[in-house]
């Protein structure tokens, strides 16, 4: 006869915040097995009593039956003898001990709490802030662990008894969801204007701001992880204003649709695209446009683009305005260019001042600001090119125990990684550290990232580059110091995800990164395992006339790859449209400057290869926002069909790396673009010519695994073509899908290469 043993449970990985407790309690009730579980810092813990088939079993159910947004990393037993426990219970949180549950992302409503918002007979009826343990803020409102009312931005609301019925009740949606509120004690809505008067509170609040929006003004709506800038996306005078006041030219501004229907008038939607848009990440997708003559967007909402940045309502304030608005509406995040996203509804009437006309707040305070992430389908899987709500903080579990390190990451796109036990956990999108403003984000993200999971990191690691205000941070940390290569931290971040641990062929196209040499590297071949790396290829290096100047003037680009195989008979091509678009005087310049080789640093960077083609055939000459030039001859290919490429040469150079030779492709460039070959061919053209380049440089190298990563492969085109070439030879390429390609990806992989050297030195 079997006997009566306990078990004790313990399971890491997001399972807090996600309904789990109750979870567990209705099951081992079902079950009839006594016992108890308990949220710590360590993740969830469960002890429980039964025979043994019967605690087999509760095991396999809990693998199976887990809520929807829990996600398990890993769940350990031990056989215990029992104790003699008669019912189940939930015990209530204990803090002690190291920090490594998991912090989960925001989450988008529920399809439960849609319901009871939009049900005039609920008490929740048309509040704002409904949610439950499926659905709601998250990390947005976590002050630290474990994740418990009191340790959240609703700590100052006390719930009314029937809030706190149903939070205490293991059967109700709501058991312990920490956020939970209603309209009798919850957070609330108002309407203030420029000056910071309120004009309106509750819903009237919320008809105020839609009828604003009607008469096309630019409202600004504090939401979940910060403020949204809004304006109705048919009214093209009211998305002029805003790009003026915003200072935002031409880079597309992201739209809010009702709903999918709303938005299947304006996009293409494939099955998985819209399962990405209604999912709990909810985040923006970049769609496909249709024919633009039937659409009711304003022409400057993506001017010269044929995609669209659409997300859907994520809160039940969303979902409240867009039911109200039923158009699509422009919701960019509430900042100037280049500043971190306003969280505060004081800092925001300063901050926003001239360019909001009201302000729809409330008073949940939002502890740390989070983005809305990006999303791209490529080859049927979601690329994530912005990582934050949704996403943010998930970690990257690396299997093993690993070093405490900090990862300050680079300084466009920035992010911040963490190690702590198996996970890396990389920060939300905090962004270019240009302004003020964004390195202050960057220092308040560091901290609180510290103290949320009590990390005190032995070694900081930063990127090479000397100016980036991430590198200086971490030389002024008392921690050691570890400096990894840009474009090898890419190739670790894309072996991170992919969670491989051999030797690869990494190849790393970015727009600019600080070479080992000292000189400005963008166009690499590395051959790589998280112990280091060797710069197998490159493109054939050219000089960048006015360095970072060229970035926002592609022609210079064009010029300097241009003179860089032609020589002084490139100023011959007076026919060229890319040389008429020089200034005489600046023409004359910009020849001196590279005859005497005087501010033209030396790079071999394939994000400026592209510039340079979109200059001399897409007549693209001025760009207001990095990779605009290369993301438009990108589109230019739109709907083309063709295997054709032009040639390359690869040079092989003694005891050096193989250099992947250029100039013959971009004279052929030339000459098409003088015979007037359509853009859309010399990009198809151009872009095979690259994705050759890498199947030729892999043969040549002879490395199965191929990793493809840096910025150059959020081009939809090189990354699906370079995918499906490499393994037509052979090889088994690798690539990004839950970190970014771009430089959002770097604070991960130089975690990964501090936590090696660390392991390795012990
Ligand atoms: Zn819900
Ligand atoms: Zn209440
Ligand atoms: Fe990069």
């Amino acid at each position: 006869m079997s006997k009566t043993r306990r078990i004790r449970i313990i399971i890491n990985g997001a399972v807090q915040g996600v309904g789990f407790r109750p979870f567990i309690y209705r099951l081992a009730e079902e079950m009839q097995l006594p016992g108890w579980v308990n949220n710590t810092a360590q993740g969830v813990i469960i002890e429980v009593e039964g025979l043994p088939h019967r605690l087999e079993w509760f095991l396999e159910r809990i693998k199976a039956e887990q809520p929807p947004h829990a996600l398990i990393q890993r769940m350990e037993h031990e056989s215990l003898d029992p104790v003699g426990f008669t019912t189940f219970e939930i015990r209530s949180s204990d803090a002690q001990g190291g920090k490594t549950a998991l912090l989960l992302p925001d989450l988008a409503t529920c399809s439960a709490c849609l319901a009871e918002i939009f049900d005039p007979q609920n008490r929740r009826y048309l509040y704002p802030f409904t949610n439950c343990t499926h659905c709601g803020p998250r990390f947005s409102i976590i002050e630290g662990l474990p994740y418990d009312r009191p340790n959240t931005s609703m700590k100052r609301f006390a719930m009314c008894p029937q809030c706190q019925a149903e939070y205490d009740d293991p059967l109700d949606r709501r058991f312990h969801a920490q956020p939970n509120a209603c309209p009798a004690c919850g957070p609330q809505v108002e309407l203030w204007d420029q000056a910071g008067k309120i004009c309106a509170d509750h819903h009237d609040a919320v008809l105020q701001t839609v009828d604003a929006l009607r008469e096309g003004k630019i409202g600004a709506i504090k939401g979940l992880g910060g403020f949204h800038l809004m304006v109705d996306a048919r009214n093209e005078d009211a998305v002029d204003r805003l790009r003026m006041l915003k200072r935002r030219e031409e880079k597309p501004l992201a739209l809010m649709f009702p709903d999918v229907e709303s938005l299947r008038l304006e996009c293409h939607l494939s099955d998985l695209e819209e399962r990405i848009l209604v999912s709990a990440e909810s985040p923006i997708v970049l769609l496909e446009r249709l024919d633009q003559i039937n659409s009711v967007l304003a022409e400057n909402i993506a001017p010269h683009n044929p995609y669209l940045g659409a997300m859907l309502p994520y809160t039940p304030l969303h979902h409240i305005l867009m039911g109200l608005l039923k158009f699509p509406i422009v919701a960019t995040s509430g900042n100037l260019s280049d500043e971190p996203i306003c969280i505060d509804e004081h800092e925001a009437l300063q901050r926003l001042h001239g360019l909001a006309d009201i302000f729809l707040v409330h008073n949940r305070p939002i502890v740390r600001h989070v983005d809305d992430s990006i999303v791209r389908v490529m080859m049927d899987r979601q690329q994530i090119m912005r990582r934050a709500r949704g996403y943010a903080p998930l970690p990257v579990d690396m299997g093993g125990e690993l070093a405490s390190v900090l990862a300050v990451g680079a300084h466009l796109k920035n992010t911040i990684s963490l190690s702590r036990g198996t996970n890396i956990f990389i920060s939300q999108h905090i962004g270019d550290l240009e302004t003020e403003q964004a390195y202050k984000a960057f220092e308040e993200v560091i901290s609180s990232f510290q103290k949320v999971f009590e990390a005190k990191p032995q070694a900081v690691v930063c990127d090479l580059h000397p100016d980036y205000l991430s590198t200086q941070f971490a030389k002024q940390s008392n921690a050691s110091l570890i400096q990894v290569q840009h474009h090898y931290a890419h190739v670790l971040s894309c072996m991170a995800e992919n969670q491989i641990d051999k030797p690869v062929l990494g190849v790393s196209w970015d727009g600019t990164g600080l070479g080992q040499d000292g000189t400005i590297w963008g166009g690499e071949f590395l051959l790589a395992d998280r112990d280091g790396y060797q710069r197998v290829a490159h493109l054939r290096t050219f000089p960048l006339p006015s360095g970072d100047k060229a970035i926002k003037q592609p022609q210079r680009t064009a010029l300097g790859l241009l003179y860089e195989c032609m020589g002084e008979a490139v100023f011959n091509l007076t026919d060229a449209a890319f040389m008429q678009s020089f200034p005489p005087a600046d023409l004359r310049l910009l020849g001196d400057m590279l005859r005497k080789d005087i501010q033209c640093p030396r790079t071999s960077s394939a994000g400026r290869l592209f510039d340079g083609a979109a200059s001399i055939v897409a007549d693209k000459h001025k760009v207001s926002y990095e990779g605009q030039a290369a993301m438009e001859l990108e589109f230019a290919l739109h709907g083309v069909v063709s295997r054709e490429r032009y040639p390359f040469e690869i040079l092989s150079t003694e005891n050096a790396a193989l250099v992947v030779d250029w100039s013959t492709t971009m004279q052929a460039i030339l000459t098409d673009a003088a015979d007037g070959v359509s853009i859309a061919q010399c990009s198809a053209r151009f872009h095979n010519t690259l994705v050759e380049m890498i199947v030729d440089i892999a043969i040549r190298v002879d490395q199965k695994d191929v990793v493809l990563t840096g910025g150059c492969f959020q081009n939809r085109y090189l990354c699906e073509n370079a995918v499906r070439r490499l393994s037509e030879e052979g090889f088994t390429p690798y690539w990004h899908s839950i970190v970014p390609p771009n430089d959002g990806g770097i604070s991960l992989g130089q975690a990964v290469y501090a936590c090696r050297r660390l392991q390795k030195n012990l």
